[in-house]
Protein backbone atom coordinates (compact mmCIF):
# COMPACT_ATOMS: atom_id res chain seq x y z
CA UNK A 1 0.00 0.00 0.00
CA UNK A 2 1.47 3.25 -0.95
CA UNK A 3 0.20 5.58 1.71
CA UNK A 4 2.13 9.31 1.68
CA UNK A 5 2.32 11.79 4.36
CA UNK A 6 -0.27 14.28 3.30
CA UNK A 7 -2.75 11.28 3.25
CA UNK A 8 -1.57 9.98 6.75
CA UNK A 9 -1.62 13.22 8.22
CA UNK A 10 -5.15 13.52 6.89
CA UNK A 11 -6.57 10.04 8.23
CA UNK A 12 -5.40 12.04 11.88
CA UNK A 13 -6.56 15.00 11.43
CA UNK A 14 -10.03 12.74 10.77
CA UNK A 15 -9.39 10.62 13.90
CA UNK A 16 -8.75 13.83 16.35
CA UNK A 17 -11.72 15.00 14.90
CA UNK A 18 -13.89 12.12 15.31
CA UNK A 19 -12.31 11.81 18.77
CA UNK A 20 -12.41 15.30 19.71
CA UNK A 21 -14.73 17.11 18.40
CA UNK A 22 -18.22 15.81 17.47
CA UNK A 23 -20.51 18.72 17.70
CA UNK A 24 -23.97 17.73 16.05
CA UNK A 25 -22.93 14.32 16.12
CA UNK A 26 -25.76 11.32 16.16
CA UNK A 27 -24.99 8.94 18.56
CA UNK A 28 -26.33 6.22 16.81
CA UNK A 29 -25.17 6.69 13.47
CA UNK A 30 -22.24 4.62 11.85
CA UNK A 31 -18.95 7.17 11.70
CA UNK A 32 -16.97 6.49 8.33
CA UNK A 33 -13.62 7.80 8.05
CA UNK A 34 -12.39 6.54 5.03
CA UNK A 35 -13.65 9.47 2.42
CA UNK A 36 -11.19 11.05 0.67
CA UNK A 37 -7.99 12.72 1.64
CA UNK A 38 -6.85 16.17 2.37
CA UNK A 39 -4.59 16.63 -0.93
CA UNK A 40 -7.32 15.18 -2.93
CA UNK A 41 -8.75 18.70 -4.32
CA UNK A 42 -12.39 17.54 -5.55
CA UNK A 43 -13.47 19.19 -9.09
CA UNK A 44 -17.18 20.54 -9.17
CA UNK A 45 -18.54 17.16 -10.27
CA UNK A 46 -16.77 15.01 -8.08
CA UNK A 47 -18.10 17.41 -5.47
CA UNK A 48 -21.40 17.35 -6.60
CA UNK A 49 -21.27 13.16 -7.25
CA UNK A 50 -20.32 13.17 -3.55
CA UNK A 51 -23.30 15.58 -2.58
CA UNK A 52 -25.67 12.98 -4.09
CA UNK A 53 -24.25 10.28 -2.15
CA UNK A 54 -24.38 11.81 0.78
CA UNK A 55 -28.09 12.89 0.79
CA UNK A 56 -29.08 9.52 -0.32
CA UNK A 57 -26.51 7.02 1.86
CA UNK A 58 -26.27 9.38 5.15
CA UNK A 59 -29.26 11.13 5.23
CA UNK A 60 -32.65 9.74 2.66
CA UNK A 61 -32.14 6.14 3.92
CA UNK A 62 -31.72 7.12 7.41
CA UNK A 63 -35.37 8.02 7.09
CA UNK A 64 -35.31 12.07 6.20
CA UNK A 65 -38.27 12.07 3.87
CA UNK A 66 -38.68 15.90 3.55
CA UNK A 67 -38.19 16.81 -0.21
CA UNK A 68 -37.13 20.44 0.38
CA UNK A 69 -34.69 19.62 2.94
CA UNK A 70 -33.17 16.74 0.67
CA UNK A 71 -33.06 19.10 -2.11
CA UNK A 72 -31.16 21.96 -0.21
CA UNK A 73 -28.69 19.41 1.51
CA UNK A 74 -27.97 18.42 -2.69
CA UNK A 75 -27.30 22.01 -3.34
CA UNK A 76 -25.16 23.54 -0.82
CA UNK A 77 -21.64 23.34 -1.37
CA UNK A 78 -20.83 22.28 2.16
CA UNK A 79 -17.21 22.00 1.17
CA UNK A 80 -17.37 25.79 0.41
CA UNK A 81 -18.47 25.86 4.58
CA UNK A 82 -15.15 23.79 5.71
CA UNK A 83 -11.56 24.87 6.16
CA UNK A 84 -9.05 24.04 3.10
CA UNK A 85 -7.83 20.68 4.95
CA UNK A 86 -11.03 19.22 5.69
CA UNK A 87 -12.49 20.13 2.11
CA UNK A 88 -12.34 16.18 0.77
CA UNK A 89 -14.42 14.90 3.76
CA UNK A 90 -16.80 17.71 3.40
CA UNK A 91 -19.66 14.96 2.50
CA UNK A 92 -18.29 12.39 5.10
CA UNK A 93 -20.62 11.19 7.97
CA UNK A 94 -18.98 13.15 10.68
CA UNK A 95 -18.92 16.54 12.14
CA UNK A 96 -15.85 18.30 10.89
CA UNK A 97 -13.37 21.09 13.03
CA UNK A 98 -14.11 24.75 11.88
CA UNK A 99 -11.48 26.47 14.08
CA UNK A 100 -12.13 28.05 17.56
CA UNK A 101 -12.57 24.77 19.05
CA UNK A 102 -16.65 24.34 17.08
CA UNK A 103 -17.20 22.24 14.62
CA UNK A 104 -19.61 21.91 12.07
CA UNK A 105 -22.24 19.00 12.61
CA UNK A 106 -23.20 16.21 11.37
CA UNK A 107 -25.23 16.01 7.95
CA UNK A 108 -27.45 14.17 8.79
CA UNK A 109 -28.14 15.80 11.88
CA UNK A 110 -28.30 19.01 9.88
CA UNK A 111 -31.15 17.59 7.58
CA UNK A 112 -32.98 15.74 10.41
CA UNK A 113 -33.22 19.39 12.57
CA UNK A 114 -34.01 20.91 9.62
CA UNK A 115 -36.68 18.44 8.75
CA UNK A 116 -37.98 18.53 12.28
CA UNK A 117 -38.31 22.47 12.02
CA UNK A 118 -41.41 21.57 9.28
CA UNK A 119 -40.31 25.47 8.04
CA UNK A 120 -42.83 26.45 5.41
CA UNK A 121 -41.62 29.35 2.58
CA UNK A 122 -42.51 31.91 4.63
CA UNK A 123 -41.54 31.08 7.37
CA UNK A 124 -39.66 33.31 9.89
CA UNK A 125 -36.61 31.19 11.82
CA UNK A 126 -33.57 31.76 13.91
CA UNK A 127 -30.41 29.65 14.78
CA UNK A 128 -28.88 29.90 17.84
CA UNK A 129 -24.89 29.29 16.89
CA UNK A 130 -23.85 30.50 13.53
CA UNK A 131 -20.31 28.41 13.41
CA UNK A 132 -19.47 27.92 9.52
CA UNK A 133 -22.94 28.92 8.33
CA UNK A 134 -23.81 25.83 6.49
CA UNK A 135 -27.14 25.64 8.64
CA UNK A 136 -28.33 29.27 8.32
CA UNK A 137 -27.77 28.56 4.50
CA UNK A 138 -29.65 25.44 4.61
CA UNK A 139 -32.45 27.01 6.26
CA UNK A 140 -32.47 30.33 3.74
CA UNK A 141 -33.43 27.20 1.13
CA UNK A 142 -35.94 26.42 3.17
CA UNK A 143 -37.64 29.57 4.90
CA UNK A 144 -38.28 33.24 4.37
CA UNK A 145 -36.44 35.03 6.97
CA UNK A 146 -33.11 33.48 8.92
CA UNK A 147 -31.69 35.34 12.23
CA UNK A 148 -28.87 33.75 13.21
CA UNK A 149 -26.45 34.41 16.61
CA UNK A 150 -22.79 33.45 16.97
CA UNK A 151 -21.00 33.81 20.20
CA UNK A 152 -17.05 33.16 18.69
CA UNK A 153 -16.73 36.60 16.63
CA UNK A 154 -14.06 35.47 14.41
CA UNK A 155 -15.96 32.47 13.56
CA UNK A 156 -19.75 35.32 12.64
CA UNK A 157 -17.55 37.57 10.77
CA UNK A 158 -16.30 34.37 8.01
CA UNK A 159 -19.81 32.68 8.11
CA UNK A 160 -20.77 36.62 7.09
CA UNK A 161 -18.16 36.51 4.20
CA UNK A 162 -19.06 33.11 3.44
CA UNK A 163 -22.84 33.85 3.11
CA UNK A 164 -22.23 36.74 1.42
CA UNK A 165 -19.87 35.30 -0.89
CA UNK A 166 -22.35 32.24 -1.78
CA UNK A 167 -25.11 35.18 -2.25
CA UNK A 168 -27.01 34.45 1.23
CA UNK A 169 -26.72 38.05 1.93
CA UNK A 170 -30.63 37.96 3.22
CA UNK A 171 -29.44 36.01 6.69
CA UNK A 172 -29.15 38.24 9.29
CA UNK A 173 -26.37 37.55 11.13
CA UNK A 174 -25.15 38.87 15.14
CA UNK A 175 -22.44 38.45 17.14
CA UNK A 176 -23.32 37.66 20.88
CA UNK A 177 -24.83 35.28 23.32
CA UNK A 178 -27.32 33.98 21.70
CA UNK A 179 -29.36 32.61 25.14
CA UNK A 180 -31.41 35.21 25.17
CA UNK A 181 -32.39 35.31 21.74
CA UNK A 182 -33.36 38.24 18.97
CA UNK A 183 -36.23 40.14 20.90
CA UNK A 184 -36.78 42.40 18.36
CA UNK A 185 -36.95 40.04 15.50
CA UNK A 186 -39.57 38.26 17.55
CA UNK A 187 -41.91 36.10 16.95
CA UNK A 188 -40.49 33.32 15.19
CA UNK A 189 -41.86 30.40 13.30
CA UNK A 190 -39.49 28.42 14.30
CA UNK A 191 -35.98 28.40 16.61
CA UNK A 192 -32.93 25.83 15.82
CA UNK A 193 -30.24 25.40 18.39
CA UNK A 194 -27.04 24.03 17.46
CA UNK A 195 -25.04 24.02 20.31
CA UNK A 196 -26.40 22.71 23.92
CA UNK A 197 -27.44 24.57 27.14
CA UNK A 198 -28.61 21.81 30.07
CA UNK A 199 -32.15 23.36 30.34
CA UNK A 200 -34.38 24.97 27.68
CA UNK A 201 -33.51 28.39 27.50
CA UNK A 202 -36.52 30.23 28.66
CA UNK A 203 -36.33 33.02 26.26
CA UNK A 204 -36.11 31.49 23.36
CA UNK A 205 -39.75 29.62 24.20
CA UNK A 206 -41.02 33.27 24.78
CA UNK A 207 -39.94 34.08 21.08
CA UNK A 208 -41.69 31.41 19.41
CA UNK A 209 -45.05 32.82 18.54
CA UNK A 210 -48.06 30.44 18.56
CA UNK A 211 -48.05 26.92 16.55
CA UNK A 212 -43.78 27.59 16.33
CA UNK A 213 -41.48 24.29 16.44
CA UNK A 214 -38.04 25.17 18.14
CA UNK A 215 -35.31 21.94 18.10
CA UNK A 216 -32.77 21.92 20.66
CA UNK A 217 -29.89 19.31 22.77
CA UNK A 218 -30.34 19.73 25.89
CA UNK A 219 -28.03 17.97 28.40
CA UNK A 220 -24.46 17.83 29.36
CA UNK A 221 -22.68 15.18 28.37
CA UNK A 222 -25.63 12.47 27.06
CA UNK A 223 -27.85 15.06 25.91
CA UNK A 224 -31.14 14.83 23.49
CA UNK A 225 -32.29 16.59 20.67
CA UNK A 226 -36.06 18.23 21.83
CA UNK A 227 -38.75 19.58 20.34
CA UNK A 228 -40.71 21.99 21.58
CA UNK A 229 -44.35 23.12 19.94
CA UNK A 230 -45.92 26.43 21.61
CA UNK A 231 -49.57 25.43 21.14
CA UNK A 232 -52.50 27.48 22.22
CA UNK A 233 -52.93 25.04 25.76
CA UNK A 234 -48.86 25.56 26.35
CA UNK A 235 -46.14 24.27 25.58
CA UNK A 236 -45.49 20.18 24.30
CA UNK A 237 -41.94 18.91 24.17
CA UNK A 238 -41.05 15.69 22.49
CA UNK A 239 -37.78 13.81 22.84
CA UNK A 240 -36.36 12.98 18.89
CA UNK A 241 -33.08 11.91 19.49
CA UNK A 242 -29.88 11.12 21.52
CA UNK A 243 -26.90 13.48 20.67
CA UNK A 244 -24.00 15.14 21.35
CA UNK A 245 -22.76 18.60 20.68
CA UNK A 246 -20.61 21.37 21.80
CA UNK A 247 -21.87 23.19 24.92
CA UNK A 248 -23.64 26.45 24.73
CA UNK A 249 -21.60 28.83 26.49
CA UNK A 250 -22.17 32.27 27.94
CA UNK A 251 -24.96 32.47 30.05
CA UNK A 252 -26.49 29.46 29.54
CA UNK A 253 -23.87 27.89 31.37
CA UNK A 254 -24.22 30.28 35.05
CA UNK A 255 -28.48 29.25 35.22
N1 LIG B 1 -24.72 25.47 13.04
C1 LIG B 1 -23.29 25.45 12.85
C2 LIG B 1 -22.55 24.48 13.73
C3 LIG B 1 -22.76 24.71 15.17
S1 LIG B 1 -21.41 24.45 16.24
C4 LIG B 1 -22.92 25.20 11.40
O1 LIG B 1 -23.80 25.09 10.56
O2 LIG B 1 -21.73 25.15 11.11
C5 LIG B 1 -22.08 25.38 17.60
C6 LIG B 1 -21.85 26.85 17.51
O3 LIG B 1 -22.55 27.46 18.58
C7 LIG B 1 -20.39 27.24 17.69
O4 LIG B 1 -19.98 28.03 16.62
C8 LIG B 1 -20.38 28.00 19.01
O5 LIG B 1 -19.42 29.04 19.06
C9 LIG B 1 -21.79 28.55 19.05
N2 LIG B 1 -22.28 28.93 20.39
C10 LIG B 1 -22.04 28.33 21.59
N3 LIG B 1 -22.69 28.97 22.57
C11 LIG B 1 -23.35 30.02 21.99
C12 LIG B 1 -24.20 31.06 22.49
N4 LIG B 1 -24.48 31.19 23.79
N5 LIG B 1 -24.71 31.95 21.60
C13 LIG B 1 -24.42 31.86 20.27
N6 LIG B 1 -23.63 30.89 19.74
C14 LIG B 1 -23.10 29.98 20.59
Amino acid sequence: MNVDLPTLRGIWLLVLSALLLNCGLSRNAFLQLNEGSPQASLDDDAQRQARERMVREQIANRGVRDARVLAAMRKLPRHRFVPEEFQASAYSDQPLPIGHGQTISQPYIMAFMSEALELKPQDRVLEIGTGSGYQAAVLAELAGEVYSIEIVEPLGKEAAARLKDLGYERVKLRIGDGYRGWPEAAPFDAIIVTAAPDHVPPALVEQLREGGRMVLPVGRFAQDLLRLRRTAKGVVQENLLPVRFVPMVGEAEKK
